[in-house]
């Protein structure tokens, strides 16, 4: 076996390569951006090499830079994992150039599966069936229109440079063929540098099917069953799951028949998986499937088909890549129970799933797996790693494992429900709404399940009064679970026993939350006080909190335990929170509400008043300052408002002032940067 080898990749599948690497005995070494520098996979690895500063293009892109590393550490291979270099072919050359080797199938391979026209081609001739369409040369408009006419719409059109749904249109009527010809090739061009396209039949009800084949050096190619990519979004996996619901024997062995010549016919070595795309609108159906494409690669949802088979997809890449022969042969390899995938990310599914950054202060995954299931997570990030602009923001993929597809469907609910983060927007509650969905529940899915369901799927409740509450309670510090030594409710500097009421300011999205806390007799009192929606951009400091008359106060006030047996579920624990600076995130099953503090004033006031400078509550950008040095401000004027974590928190004068320093507008400041100094008296 190897020695040692590079991993030119990072995040999640990097450390997954590298925890199968260990196993085998063999030393592995990490490359990494500026931006990786403390990221998990640096830390994993037995060495890491800087490649680059964080763009892609200048870092995990750049195969010159990464081959060097590998011969100056005296690595003997190199693994690709996905995305990136790992389809590749000049990337594979240059590997084997420099006298290394690529763990994954020969250059040639990759080049016959590269392009989607010719990939069709060279199956169509191996006797694999491929969607009924046009994959021919010639590109002009006439003749592809008269094509289209031919298949019959509706008909895809796919740049055969195609990846990720770019380049792709589906047109219904000629009238619109032109137009929708022009678009994807513009498409095409930017993102390919490729306009050429091909046109097929537009499959109806239609399931993403792939099946994972494995080769070695020696001609051997097997199968390990399909997997069930089919609940996409705009083309984007986002659960998978293997076996395929319903499918039936018959197919199963016609589809992996299919996948084995395929491989074979191009005598690939290594993991690939061979994608199909099935019409359901008559159930699963022999003669209605057709192959799409190779990708010849380990995929991200390889791992349910670890989960059914018990093979390490991994372990096989490096002991074929090292020359030996497949481990196990067809009929050795068998199906057990029934695997999912969720992918975790860092994204805001109902603003249209924007991609999000943010640090991880809380992250937290079930490791307890109900009684004959199993649970996985493979992540690339740690408790206080950050989700950086630079590359995919995906956290962790959630594997499930179960004797059956109901109960692995229960077991990935129930990890989704228990997964905590908070620092981020997360897609949690999107993919634990689409494992709950009816029809996928049922197995009756398709690639526009998902989007003829987004609504439902993305929409968030609005947090319960029980939580409004809990959350009120915990900003207070005088919250029956605040630990006396937890740093975050020292920082509020109250005291545990208070007699006076304290009140408390939080902002749920852009509604501001005012409450009265008080411990009497021992018993925490909490009491919300009802204020207009305020606008954003007028902050906590703006304007006194109303004051309460005695009524409103005796009429509005509960325990607080009584409160939290109020809270959805019904029993007395408090709901599970997680404190962050300047946060405060309410877990309920696989939704989060969070819950910001954006009056670092208050705490100043109450730690004595006075204080002379304000400082930033948490890292940001100073995106509007209302003052400039030498002004005299009143107490609760606007200062200026702080954008960090995506909201907007605005600061006020704690007191009558002349204001000495303030922050540049623009400018990008620290966690406790000094945001505004008042002058001395005299200064
Ligand atoms: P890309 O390489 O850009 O991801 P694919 O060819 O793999 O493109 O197709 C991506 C997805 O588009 C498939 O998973 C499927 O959902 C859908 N799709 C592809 N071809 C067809 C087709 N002929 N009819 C209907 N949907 C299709």
């Amino acid at each position: 076996m190897f020695s040692k080898i590079l991993i030119a990749n990072r995040g999640e599948i990097a450390c997954r390569i590298i925890r199968t690497a260990r196993r085998m005995g063999v030393a592995t070494v990490a490359v990494y951006s500026d931006a990786d520098a403390g990221s998990m996979h640096v830390a994993m690895a037995d060495e890491a090499v800087r490649i680059g500063p964080p763009p892609v293009a200048e870092s995990y892109l750049d195969g010159e830079r990464i081959v060097a590393a590998a011969l100056m550490t005296g690595a003997e291979a190199i693994h690709p994992g996905y995305g990136f270099l790992s389809e590749n072919p000049d990337f594979v050359d240059r590997v084997v150039n420099a006298g290394l080797i690529f763990i994954g199938p020969s250059a040639t391979s990759i080049r016959a599966m590269g392009l989607k026209d010719a990939a069709k081609r060279l199956m169509e001739k191996a006797g694999v069936p491929v969607v009924p369409g046009y994959h021919g040369e010639a590109q002009d408009i006439v003749l592809l229109a008269s094509k289209a006419t031919e298949i019959g719409f509706p008909v895809l059109i796919k740049a055969r440079a195609g990846g990720g749904g770019r380049g792709m249109r589906r047109v219904d009527h000629a009238d619109d063929f032109a137009e929708a010809l022009s678009s994807a090739r513009r498409e095409a061009k930017a993102a390919f540098g490729d306009d050429r396209v091909l046109v097929e039949k537009y499959v109806e009800k239609p399931r993403h099917i792939e099946v994972q084949v494995f080769g070695d050096n020696y001609g051997n190619v097997v199968h390990l069953f399909e997997r069930d990519c089919s609940a996409q979004r705009r083309h984007q996996k986002v659960i998978e799951e293997a076996p395929a619901p319903g499918m039936t024997d018959e197919m199963r062995a016609e589809m992996t028949e299919a996948a084995v010549t395929a491989a074979k016919a191009i005598s690939y070595s290594g993991a690939g998986t061979i994608e199909f795309i099935v019409d359901a609108s008559q159930g699963l159906r022999p003669d209605r499937f057709w192959f799409m494409e190779m990708n010849t690669r380990l995929q991200v949802e390889h791992p349910v088909t670890e989960m059914i088979t018990g093979v390490d997809l991994v372990e096989w890449q490096l002991r074929v890549a090292y020359g030996e022969a497949l481990p196990k042969r067809q009929d050795e390899i068998e199906l057990n129970g029934h695997a999912f995938e969720a992918r975790l990310y860092a994204e805001d599914a109902a603003k249209g799933f924007l991609p999000a950054t943010g640090t991880l202060h809380h992250l937290w995954f079930p490791d307890e797996p109900a009684p004959g299931t199993s649970l996985r997570v493979e992540t690339g990030v740690r408790e206080g790693d950050t989700i950086s602009p630079f590359y995919d923001p995906m956290i962790a993929k959630l594997v499930v494992h179960g004797p059956d597809r109901e109960t692995a469907l229960d077991a990935l609910g129930d990890m989704l429900a228990e997964t905590e983060i908070a620092g981020s927007t997360v897609n949690t509650a999107f993919l634990a709404a689409l494992a709950a969905d009816p029809d996928f529940a049922a197995g009756d899915v398709d690639t526009g399940l998902i989007g003829r369901k987004q609504d439902a799927l993305t929409a968030i409740p609005e947090p319960s009064e029980g939580f409004v509450t809990a959350a009120a309670l915990a900003v207070s510090g005088l919250s029956e679970t605040a630990s006396p030594d937890d740093p975050w409710s020292a920082l509020a500097g109250y005291a545990h026993f208070h007699a006076a009421p304290k009140r408390v300011a939080l902002r749920y999205g852009e509604q501001e939350i005012r409450a009265a806390v008080s411990v009497v007799n021992g018993k925490t009192e909490i009491a919300l006080i009802p204020a207009p929606l305020i606008p954003p951009h007028k902050g906590m400091g703006d304007s006194e909190a109303p004051r309460l008359s005695e009524k409103e106060t005796h009429e509005s006030k509960r325990s607080a335990s009584s409160l939290w047996g109020g809270v959805r579920g019904g029993g007395n624990p408090p709901p599970r929170l997680a404190r962050w600076p300047g946060h405060i995130t309410i877990f309920d099953g696989p939704v989060s509400y969070m819950f910001s503090v954006p009056d670092p004033l208050e705490r100043a006031e109450e730690a004595g008043g006075g204080a002379d400078s304000l400082r930033a509550p948490m890292p940001g950008l100073v995106k509007v300052v209302r003052a400039a040095v030498g002004d005299t401000v009143a107490k609760g004027q606007p200062l200026l408002v702080l954008e960090a974590m995506k909201m907007e928190h605005t600061i006020a004068a704690p007191h009558d002032g002349v204001v000495a320093e303030i922050a540049t507008e623009g400018s990008q400041v620290t966690d406790g940067a000094t945001l505004v100094r008042f002058a001395e008296a005299g200064e």
